[in-house]
């Protein structure tokens, strides 16, 4: 199972209950997530994989940032 990477755990300061990812889908706890885009391309090769449509979005902000 892919996981996920991490957008929000934070919302005004407030924790979210469950962390909003990339993808945008919900996620249920207990769920493997990566902390951060960083952490996620860290992993890859690896044996957990990320979310294909979280890194999608993730280079999609990227280039909207460039
Ligand atoms: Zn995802």
């Amino acid at each position: 199972m892919p996981a996920h990477v991490v957008k929000y755990e934070y919302n005004d300061g407030v924790k979210l209950r469950v962390p909003e990812v990339w993808c945008g889908r919900e996620i249920k706890y207990p769920s493997w997530l990566f902390q951060d885009a960083q952490h996620a391309a860290l992993a890859a090769g690896g044996s957990i994989q990320p979310c294909k449509a979280c890194i999608k979005a993730i280079i999609k902000q990227l280039e909207q940032e460039l």
